[in-house]
């Protein structure tokens, strides 16, 4: 299953691409959905489109926290203080509506797409939302959806000339989309694979979980629940604690079989040998 993350803008027309992609991939003989998060509804406020595609039926209704791919309608969201890169997979796409490549990006990419989606909108329709253009370059780089099956879904959700234009806008920025592809993406093993490789999760802890080795019989129930995958057994057969990412959710503090593990203030005096 791949997952994607839409930011937009109200007005930009991202929720009704998520739609049309849906449709393409169901063309596709896939399985797709996708969920709409609006904030404040007004033009202009950010906008968050949630969406998956998968080759077997998707059982899943969430929200999606680790994509697979993140589609940058307006990459002015990123002065507003949102993070489009959170939780972003190892190996992960961002599709970037930018003619030049962004500063600072997370290792964590492996491959970006470039697309001037204005521009191109503007040439072929005018003034109106780059939603189009946007999925002429989603396609592009994942592949995840046939073009053909795209420009048939905007010309059935969009009747007509209306249809017809933004097809050719699709093709034309699926033609023009410039890919780059990453050399040092960070792959991890193990227990921390799904980590972000940028997302230093464990400053946002207001509690640290302590193991008491002597207790621990390294029975692993801690790995297996909790929901940051942080937790390993050691050879010496005791639990250990990757801090860096570890948010101090307690989950694994509850779930021990052996009392093992206990949670105190992050900076309280326990901590300060930790
Ligand atoms: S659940 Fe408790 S006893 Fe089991 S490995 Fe984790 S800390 Fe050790
Ligand atoms: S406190 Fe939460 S995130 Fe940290 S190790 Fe325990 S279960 Fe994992």
């Amino acid at each position: 299953m791949k997952e994607l993350i839409f930011y937009s803008r109200g007005g930009q027309g991202a929720v009704t691409a998520a739609r049309i992609m849906v449709t393409a991939a169901l063309k596709d003989g896939l399985y797709a959905q996708a969920v709409p998060s609006f904030g404040q509804e007004r033009k202009g406020a950010a906008v968050y489109t949630y969406s998956r595609i998968s080759k077997e039926p998707i059982t899943v209704h969430t929200f999606v926290y680790e994509p697979d791919c993140v589609v940058v309608f307006d990459w002015s969201l990123l002065e507003l203080g949102i993070d489009i890169h959170k939780g972003i997979k190892p190996g992960g796409i961002l599709v970037a509506n930018l003619s030049h490549m962004p500063d600072n990006l997370p290792a964590a990419y492996s491959r970006v797409g470039l697309i001037d989606a204005w521009a191109v909108t503007r040439k072929i329709i005018g003034n109106v939302p780059p939603n189009a253009a946007m999925l002429g370059a989603l396609a592009h780089i994942t592949n995840w959806f046939s073009l053909e099956s795209l420009l048939f879904s905007i010309q059935e959700i969009m009747p007509g000339k209306k249809g017809d234009i933004n097809a050719t806008c699709a093709k034309i920025a699926f033609e023009k989309t410039v890919i780059h592809e990453r050399a040092n993406v960070v792959k991890r093993e193990g227990p921390y694979a799904n980590m972000p490789a940028d997302a230093k999760t464990g400053a946002w802890r207001m509690e640290r979980p302590i193991i008491n080795t002597e207790v621990c019989v390294g029975c692993g129930i801690c790995c297996h629940y909790c929901p940051s995958e942080v937790i390993k057994i050691e050879d010496d057969k005791k639990a250990q604690i990757n801090y860096v990412y570890c948010k101090g959710c307690g989950i694994c503090s509850t779930v021990c079989p052996k009392q093992a593990i206990t949670m105190v203030l992050e900076g309280g005096v326990l901590n300060a040998s930790a």
